[in-house]
Parts: C-alpha cells; structure tokens; sequence
C-alpha cells in the first residue's frame, strides 16, 4: 500500500523491511560504546522499543569506528527522562534526551513523523522548508524523515537483527550515497542536506548517486536561508573531521563553499596568482594531517585562513590609502568579519583569536625590537604556525620563520600555554549547544 500527502512529492511506503539478522551482518556489541548498550538495554528492559540508528551503525556496517552514537525509540521524552538520572531534555522545535555518561552523551529521540504524512498541525513547513518537526510516529513514520539510506538502517536491540526500509545496506555494499524521497524536495525541505551529501562522500568514501546530485546546482542558493549559527556547526563537522582538503574541493566544485565563506570564495574566482588557493589548501592540508596524528586543531585558525586573502586584499587598500600596516590590518580584519557574519557566524572567542593572528603577523614582521613581548603573547604559537602555513604557500618568508624559531627555543616560556594559544581540545559535538540549531533531525 502507498500513502501519499498532496503536498509533498515524498510518498510514504508502507512497505515490509528487509531484516538483516545477527548471523548476516557485522554489527557486535563489542564496537557499540558502552554507554549506548546501556541506554538501549533500559529502554528494552522497560518494555519500549529501541534500536541505535545513523552513523553508529552505518559505521559500523563499514568497519569504521562510530564517531558518536544515536538512539530512537517509542519512548516520549519525558518517559525516557523517567528512565535516566543522567538525562537532560533539549531542543525547542524538537525534544530529545540527552544522557550523559561522563564525557560521552548519547542522544535518544522518540520516532518521529516526517511533516508530510501528519495532519495533526505539529509538523510545519513553509515554503516547502521544514520549520517545525514534532509528531511522533513509529520506525516506519520515523524512517522516511532521515536523510540518506544508508543514515536509516536500525540496529534492534531485541534481537540484534538491522531494519532496512530503504536499501540503505546495499548502497553502503555499493558505495553510493542516496537520498530518501524526491532528492529535490529532500533539499528544500532542509538545504544542510547538500553539505551533509558532501560530507559524507568524503569521509566514506561514496559517490553521490546522480539522483542527489543533479539538483544540487539548482538548489544551492537555498543555503543562503539557513541560520548562520548553524552553518557554522556544520562548517566545523565539515572541515575538522580529517577530510577537510577533499571536502573543501568537492564544495567547490558543486559550488557550495561560497555560501560558507562569500568573500574567500570570488576571491578564489578571480585572483591571479592564485595564491589564496594554494594557501587554502596547505591550512586544510594541515589541519587533517594534524587531525590525522591526533593532535587538535582550533576553527580560529581555519578561520583566520579561510579570511586571510580577502583581509589582505582589503588591508593593501587601507595601506595605499595611508594607514600604518598594523592599523590596516585591523580594520580590515574588523570589516571582513562583519561582512562574514551573516553568512555563517562564528563565537566571538574564535574570531578575537584570527583578529590576534592577523595583527600578530605583522608584530612578527619586527625582529629587533620586543620580540619578548611577542613570544609572551597568548596566541604567539598560532600566529608562528600561521608564519609558517604562508611560508609553506610559497611566500618568501623563510629568514622570518627561522629567526622566530629561534627565538622560541632560547626562551623556554615561548608558546608554553598551548591552550591558551588555542591547541584546546576538540570540543564534543554533541554538547547541547551544538545541538539547538539543528532543524530538522537528531
Ligand atoms: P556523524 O555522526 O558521523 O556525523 P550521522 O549520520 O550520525 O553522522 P548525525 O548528524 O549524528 O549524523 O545525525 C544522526 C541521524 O539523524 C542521521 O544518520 C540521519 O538519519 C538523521 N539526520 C541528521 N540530520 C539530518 C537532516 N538534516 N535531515 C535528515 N535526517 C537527518
Ligand atoms: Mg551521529
């Protein structure tokens, strides 16, 4: 039987799963975190429904450790309050649990209608844009709001079999990423599904399936909608996950990244030399190699580097027109912020730490004098490691470098508070914060 709303080009299948049981697939409790077989043991153990859903099993499925892990069940969110201590109810447009195990937060959401085949007036879209998503619904409702196939597949906790309504087991043999629905429709309704598309690509390894492709050109001026905190969220899944040269290329070509960085991207466009590319691409360079050996990286610097050519584009203005280097730097640094805001906005410790390399590339410029008080600077360390990021793009700053080298190792208290300079560690993502702004899904 098919189910289909007026309003929507989705239809609704009533179909039967295919059930992948234990003994055909490669799902173990060994590789699902504790602290998740906790969450889907209680729920299980009170009578409600459970299963781990998204990345947790599709990485699995591919040998992959899970970043993080995602529990639906039937249970309400003040049912599933009831049931943990450690639990705390998040989300305005949508509930959903929080529960904490030390560091680790498992998310737990209530299966949940996809808007079109409600009437009940708690789901809502405008303009064909997911607004409101609220209507619970069971696993079969509960499926079709996910995005990609192979994001759908649930692992049940009662018999540790996987739920497949939408083939998403044999995209993942087949290595290619699809939409669920009408992939036109799927990227109206929430625009962050085209960078997701590309993010995923990357970090699996899939081809996006023509299908999702094709309407990516027509419907990529809908990110221009988007809340710019929540571009900003997704900026940081997008670029510090490992991928990031890979990811920043391929939203290049679909013409994507200029809705993240406007002002880099016509840049990029336009410049001779091209210089801001190579550029780019040695801070992305690093910053995964850096990710990759398990050290941190701060979005300030990223961010410092994504802004550095139009900055210095500005700031050449500026000098031209009689301001001292340093305060051209600065004013420059101010408006391209400003300007950069409302596309995709950036917490205010992150943007005051680019301003500090920026204007710190300048003081670093001046070897006799001070050079004490710049060693002493908080962000000393990543203005140095900006210093060297140019250099490595082919700026002739060489003797710069290996005087401030230099000078770090004859003063032991150089760059000592690393996570003062921000080499911080990565912040979880899924703190509650980070969280409020995602629309439409858990
Ligand atoms: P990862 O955690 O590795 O980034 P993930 O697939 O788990 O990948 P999450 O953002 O944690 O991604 O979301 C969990 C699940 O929620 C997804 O797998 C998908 O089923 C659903 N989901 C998340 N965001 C969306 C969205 N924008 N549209 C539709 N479904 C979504
Ligand atoms: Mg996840």
């Amino acid at each position: 039987m098919t189910v289909s709303d007026k309003s929507s080009n989705i239809t609704r299948l009533k179909i039967e799963p295919t059930i992948i049981t234990r003994d055909q697939h490669n799902v173990s409790r060994t590789s699902i975190s504790e602290s998740a077989l906790k969450v889907l043991y209680r729920l299980k153990n009170a009578d409600y429904k459970a299963y781990l859903v998204g990345g947790g099993v599709r990485d699995i499925l591919l040998g992959r450790e899970p970043k993080d892990f995602d529990v639906v069940t039937d249970a309400k969110p003040e049912q599933i309050r009831e049931l943990f201590r450690n639990c705390r109810l998040i989300g305005r447009r949508f509930r959903l649990a929080h529960v904490r195990f030390g560091d680790e937060i498992i998310e737990v959401s209530t299966f949940r209608a996809p808007h079109h085949v409600s009437d009940e007036g708690a789901g809502h879209v405008e303009g064909g844009r997911i607004i409101r998503d609220n209507v619970y619904g069971d696993i079969d409702d509960d499926v079709w709001r996910r995005d990609f196939t192979i994001n759908a597949l649930f692992y049940n906790i009662k018999d540790f079999s996987i739920v497949d309504y939408v083939g998403g087991v044999k995209d993942l043999e087949a290595g290619q990423l699809k939409l669920i629905g009408n992939p036109s429709q799927r990227y109206i309704e929430d625009p962050v599904r085209m960078l997701r598309a590309v993010r995923f690509a990357v970090k699996l390894g899939l081809r996006i399936h023509p299908e999702a492709e094709d309407p990516i050109s027509q419907h990529a001026d809908l990110l221009e909608g988007i809340p710019p905190a929540r571009l900003f969220e997704e900026m940081l899944k997008l670029f510090m996950g490992g991928c990031a040269l890979q990811t920043f290329e391929m939203l290049r070509h679909y013409n994507l990244f200029k809705y993240l960085f406007p002002q880099t991207d016509s840049l990029l466009d336009t410049h001779e030399k091209n210089y801001p590319h190579t550029f780019i691409m040695q801070a992305l360079k690093n910053t995964d190699q850096r990710l990759n050996e398990g050290n941190t990286v701060t979005p300030a610097f990223l961010i410092a580097a994504f802004l550095w050519e139009p900055m210095r584009t500005l700031a050449d203005d500026h000098i031209a027109n009689g301001l001292s280097e340093m305060e051209a730097v600065q004013l420059a640094g101010d408006t391209v912020i400003s300007k950069q805001i409302p596309s995709l906005s950036m917490p205010r410790r992150f943007t005051q730490m680019a301003r500090d390399i920026w204007s710190l590339q300048v003081r670093l410029k001046r070897t006799k004098k001070r050079s004490f008080r710049v060693l002493m600077h908080p962000k000393f360390r990543a203005a140095y490691d900006f210093l060297l990021l140019r250099t490595q793009a082919g700026e002739p700053l060489q003797e710069l470098v290996d005087y401030w080298t230099k000078e770090q190792l004859e003063e032991p208290l150089a760059g000592k508070d690393k996570i003062k300079s921000g080499y911080h560690k990565p912040r979880s993502r899924r703190r509650p914060r980070s969280r409020r702004n995602k629309p439409s899904d858990s």
